[in-house]
């Protein structure tokens, strides 16, 4: 789903929300299997020249405990926030480049939320996955079961 943000930008209107759905062929390399979509929830807005983008992504998914290697499904949530600026805006870009380079750059005012929020998710999966706190881990049992000594 593509946004236009012109209104925005302009600051003909301060702000709106959206709701998009996210589906696994939208999430290239997402190595985990959906239940149903991704919903997201969006809200941008424009303060004082400032436009920022907040994401929401809620989804549940097939997950594999990095420790016991048991699957188990999960209900994830992500916040996201971004600021949008204007491509034409070179020296607000040049200012802003000063104290971060986390802003998007919108072509022609529009955004591609869907990319967007893929890679968001991509980027805010734990790095480690656990089945729970007190995971402790694969059992001796098991473990010597799947060893063969001869
Ligand atoms: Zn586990």
């Amino acid at each position: 789903m593509t946004i236009d943000l012109r209104n925005i930008f302009e600051q003909v209107i301060l702000g709106y929300d959206f709701e998009d759905k996210l589906h696994q062929s939208d999430l290239p390399g997402f190595p985990y299997p959906l239940y149903g979509p991704i919903k997201l929830y969006g809200h941008v807005s424009t303060n004082a020249g400032i436009v920022t983008l907040r994401l929401r992504a809620e989804f549940k998914a097939q997950l594999v405990c990095d420790r016991c290697l048991a699957q188990f499904e999960r209900e994830m949530s992500f916040d996201f926030e971004h600021t949008l600026v204007r491509v034409s805006d070179e020296d607000y870009l040049e200012e802003y480049d000063n104290y971060s380079d986390d802003y998007i750059q919108c072509p022609d005012d529009k955004l591609d939320v869907t990319q967007l929020a893929g890679e968001d998710i991509m980027l805010g999966m734990p790095t480690k996955i656990l089945c729970g706190e007190d995971c402790e881990g694969i059992s001796y049992d098991s473990f010597f079961e799947s060893v063969n000594y001869d």
